[in-house]
């Protein structure tokens, strides 16, 4: 893991939080997209030398939906920048890390992505991320 590459943010609204981040508080707004596999949609904002990444649910039964309902809006993930995610995968593994993904899976950007489990994790929910092809 060599720096925090994004912090995941569950939103009920994009359109309410991108007033909130590009507008009120100035951010750069970087794209919007439906990530499939994670039944999501998402915003990434420039916050300087992070991403914040604003989820809103694509489903009722998205993850995102369901942590809005247990724990409402607010801080989800934070997200390491990998290389390598199959061998950062396993060496999670062999340090008796919980994986909730053991393979990786797709991410918005073409990334390569994977969450340990926050039971292994002092309950802070962190993702493993490999830059797609091309993205900075
Ligand atoms: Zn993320």
């Amino acid at each position: 893991m060599n720096k925090v590459d994004h912090i995941g943010i569950a939103v009920s609204s994009l359109e309410a939080a991108l007033l909130l981040y590009a507008g009120q508080l100035g951010m750069t707004h970087i794209k919007t997209e439906t990530v499939a596999s994670q039944k999501v949609r998402v915003a990434f904002i420039d916050a300087g030398n992070v991403k914040l990444e604003l989820l809103e649910p694509a489903a009722p039964d998205s993850p995102i939906a369901r942590f809005i309902q247990k724990r409402g809006p607010g801080i989800h993930h934070i997200a390491f920048n990998v290389k390598d995610i199959e061998t950062r995968i396993a060496e999670m593994k062999s340090r008796g890390i919980e994986m909730i993904q053991e393979e990786p899976a797709a991410g918005a950007g073409g990334a390569k992505i994977a969450f340990m489990h926050p039971k292994s994790t002092g309950s802070v929910l962190m993702e493993l991320c490999e830059k797609g092809e091309g993205e900075a």
